[in-house]
C-alpha cells in the first residue's frame, strides 16, 4: 500500500481527500476574496480548467462574510486562508466554508480555538495546518525535523481536543529539503498531505522547481493534494499540476500533447499552432493524444502514435488519426480542424 493509501480520509465538500482517492488539484484565488464577482469569475475559470479545491485569503471581516456568497456561485469546495484571528475563522464556517486553513499554535486564546474546533466538529469541516519554510518558529532550524516538530505543536493542539480531521502541509522553497520533509511527514502523521514546493517562483523557474520537487514526492507515494505554486496567472497552477500527475500518470483524465521544436525543415507557421492547441487542451478532460509536427520527416512518425496529429507541408497540413493520413487542410485551418477532431475523438 501506498503511503498515500494509508492517511485517513476527510471530507471537503463535496471531494474526499486522502486514502486511495485521487490526488486532487489547488489553487488559490488572487483576486480580493470581498471582491466577489472577480472572485467567481476566477475560481469558475480554474474549475474548468480542473481545479479541484480553491483557497481564498480572508484578511477581514469584509473578506469572511463574502463566503457564502462566493459560494451559491461556485461549484468546488472553498477552503479559506486565516491566520491568527479566531473570530474570521468562526465567520468563515458559519459562512459555510468547506476547509479552513490555520495553525491553532499562532492563536492564544484557548477558548476560542475549542469553539473553532467545536464547530468544524459540527459541519465535518477539516483544518489544513500548515509549516512553510518561511514561517518556522525561531526556536527550530531549517532542517526536515524542525518542520515535523513544528506541524506537530498545531497538530497536538488538534488531536487534544479529540479533533482528526486535519490535512498537513510542510512546503520548503528548497526542492530537496521539500522532498525530505514530505519523506518524513509521510511516515509520521496518518493525515493526507498537501504537497508542493512553495513559493517556487515565476513561471519558468517555478515549473522546473516544482516538477523536479513534486515528481520525487509523487512518484514515493507521497501526497494527496498538490499545488504548483507560481508567480503568474493561477491558471497555470492547474496547467502544470494536471502535466506533472499526467506525466507521473496519476491522472486518467488529461490530454497529452506533442509537438516538435520546429526548425528550418517547417513549413508552416507551427508555434502559435502548438500554443492554440496547447491551451484548447486544457479545457479538455479527457485522455486523448495530440501530435503537432512541423514537417513530413518526423512528422508521421510522431503523429502515429498519437490519436490526432498533424505534419505541416507547405501551407498546408496533414491530418492524421492514429497514424493513418485523414485529410489535407490549409494552414489557416489547422486549428479549427484540430479542435474539431479533438471533440469528435
Ligand atoms: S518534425 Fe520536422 S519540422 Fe519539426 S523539428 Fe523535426 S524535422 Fe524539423
Amino acid at each position: 500500500m501506498l503511503l498515500r493509501e494509508k492517511t485517513r480520509v476527510v471530507k471537503v465538500g463535496n471531494r474526499l481527500l486522502g486514502g486511495s482517492n485521487p490526488i486532487l488539484i489547488q489553487s488559490m484565488c488572487n483576486t480580493k476574496t470581498k471582491d466577489v464577482e472577480a472572485t467567481v469569475k476566477q475560481i469558475n475559470e480554474l474549475e474548468a480548467l480542473g481545479c479541484d479545491i480553491i483557497r481564498v485569503a480572508v484578511l477581514d471581516k469584509e473578506d469572511a462574510y463574502s463566503i457564502s456568497k462566493i459560494k451559491e456561485k461556485i461549484n468546488i469546495p472553498l477552503v479559506a486562508d486565516i491566520h491568527f484571528d479566531p473570530e474570521l475563522a468562526l465567520i468563515a464556517i458559519k459562512e459555510g466554508v468547506d476547509k479552513i486553513r490555520l495553525n491553532p499554535g499562532n492563536i492564544s486564546d484557548k477558548e476560542k480555538i475549542k469553539e473553532i474546533v467545536m464547530e468544524c466538529k459540527k459541519r465535518q469541516i477539516p483544518i489544513r495546518i500548515g509549516v512553510n519554510s518561511g514561517s518556522l518558529p525561531k526556536d527550530l532550524a531549517l532542517k526536515p525535523e524542525s518542520f515535523i516538530e513544528a506541524a506537530k505543536r498545531h497538530v497536538e493542539i488538534l488531536e487534544e481536543l479529540d479533533f482528526h480531521d486535519i490535512v498537513i502541509s510542510l512546503k520548503a522553497s528548497n526542492v530537496d529539503l521539500c522532498y525530505e520533509v514530505y519523506k518524513l511527514a509521510a511516515k509520521t502523521f496518518p493525515y493526507p498531505l498537501h504537497v508542493g514546493v512553495t513559493e517556487a517562483g515565476t513561471v519558468f523557474k517555478g515549473l522546473i522547481a516544482s516538477s523536479i520537487g513534486l515528481s520525487k514526492i509523487l512518484e514515493d507515494g507521497i501526497g494527496n493534494t498538490i499545488r504548483v505554486s507560481l508567480t503568474d496567472d493561477p491558471k497555470y497552477e492547474i496547467w502544470a499540476a494536471k502535466e506533472i500527475l499526467n506525466e507521473c500518470h496519476l491522472k486518467d483524465n488529461v490530454p497529452t500533447l506533442t509537438s516538435c521544436p520546429t526548425c528550418g525543415r517547417t513549413q508552416v507557421d507551427l508555434i502559435p499552432i502548438a500554443k492554440a492547441v496547447e491551451e484548447y487542451l486544457q479545457t479538455v478532460h479527457k485522455k486523448i493524444h495530440v501530435a503537432v509536427m512541423g514537417c513530413i520527416v518526423n512528422g508521421p512518425g510522431e503523429a502515429k502514435e498519437a490519436d490526432i496529429g498533424i505534419a505541416g507541408g507547405k501551407g498546408k497540413a496533414v491530418i492524421f488519426k492514429k497514424g493513418v493520413p485523414f485529410k489535407t487542410v490549409d494552414e489557416k485551418d489547422v486549428i479549427a480542424e484540430l479542435k474539431k477532431e479533438i471533440d469528435l475523438f
